[in-house]
């Protein structure tokens, strides 16, 4: 699958807490526990606050280790819970409340539904068998309702946060990428290309003269422009591709699995595209392209360096046409009507 950027999930800071949290309240009862001799019990508790030891450190680096978290944490303290509930009774139950709440802080959303399903049916069986009637059917009922309450806060957070993220790293005006996710993207590309050996390919694209059309038509018909220009980026690249507004009229793709030549013919046909596209009557509208494809042990900002010297060049050329590192130099076709 090919690698995407993303804003930094909420799971990540809260394990570092749900982590710290955990020491402070579970150690002193692993302690109790081994004194009471329940070394079993006290074993089992060390190893849930190791395992969130582990998975916080690795979320100070960014990294989210769900699979620990889903195999280790929520069997390990599942039967910790059902242990300590048959060995303590219905005291024992008060901690399935936290714990349910750790699922949702930890997991991911789906994962946490899982965890929850299997540690209520295990505490709901165990409270029926071991603990008085009246009191199994009050715990049963009371997990329930924490159950479905942190369910519900997670899908409102949830929902939230990719609302906001995509707010973040979508261009309001265009609907294209923002600036904020570039660094990523192009380091995932680079990480990709050397892992498998494959190459993809930056085009960095300029409107030509668009001051003047900002001049001649206004700057609402400028927007729309830009509007339209989004349009024809995002409907010409494969869902894999990216496309990036890096700041006023200049754009950037990065293709997957793209060599130079099939880059630049890519972005001959956006030449193409642009130049026919019709916004208001008379305007009519060029880019200039530059392309360049990744070189292995190169850093993102020395390529997209490459592809903007290539686009510079395209410029001075004389606009309207794609430059790349190729031998040959893709030519233009007429000039639009705004070139001075
Ligand atoms: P060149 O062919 O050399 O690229 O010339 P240019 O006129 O396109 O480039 P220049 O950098 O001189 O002007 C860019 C213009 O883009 C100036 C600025 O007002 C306009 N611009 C930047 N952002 C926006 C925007 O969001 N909306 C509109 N309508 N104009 C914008
Ligand atoms: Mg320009
Ligand atoms: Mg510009």
């Amino acid at each position: 699958m090919l690698p995407q950027a993303h804003v930094v999930d909420y799971r990540i800071t809260a394990t570092k807490y749900v982590a710290i949290v955990s020491v402070l309240v579970v150690l002193p009862f692993v302690f109790l526990h081994f004194a009471e001799g329940r070394a079993y019990i006290g074993s089992l508790l060390l190893l849930v606050v190791v395992i969130l030891g582990v998975a916080a450190r690795s979320g100070s680096k960014g990294q989210h280790l769900s699979l620990l978290l889903l195999f280790g944490f929520v069997p390990a303290v599942v039967a910790l819970l059902g242990l300590s509930l048959v060995a303590q009774g219905f005291t024992a139950s008060l901690w399935a409340f936290p714990t349910i709440m750790t699922f949702y802080l930890l997991l991911d959303e789906r994962h946490a539904w899982l965890a929850n399903i299997l540690i209520f049916t295990v505490i709901a069986y165990l409270s029926f068998r071991y603990l008085d009637g009246a009191v199994a059917i009050r715990v049963g009922a009371s997990l329930f309702a924490v159950s479905m309450f942190s369910a519900i806060l997670t899908r409102v957070i949830t929902r939230q946060q990719g609302h906001m993220q995509k707010q973040i790293v979508t261009d309001s005006l265009t609907g294209v990428s923002g600036r904020i996710l570039l660094a990523d993207t192009l380091q995932q590309a680079l990480a990709y290309c050397r892992t498998t050996g494959g190459v993809a390919t930056i085009v960095s694209l300029d409107i030509d003269h668009f001051k003047a059309i900002n001049d001649r038509f206004g700057h609402e018909v400028g927007d729309d422009v830009l509007r339209a220009l989004g349009e024809v980026l995002l409907k010409s690249v494969r869902k894999s591709d990216s496309v990036f507004r890096l700041g006023g009229e200049e754009f950037l793709l990065l293709l997957y699995d793209t060599d130079l030549t099939h880059g630049v013919s890519i972005a001959e046909k956006l030449r193409d595209a642009i130049a026919t596209m019709e916004i208001v009557s008379g305007l009519t509208i060029s880019a200039s392209f530059g392309v360049a494809c990744s070189v292995g042990h190169q850093d993102w900002k020395a390529w997209v360096k490459r592809s903007d010297i290539k686009l510079y060049e395209a410029k001075r050329a004389g606009r309207n046409r794609v430059v790349s590192e190729l031998p040959v130099v893709a030519r233009t076709s007429a000039p639009p009507n705004l070139a001075r």
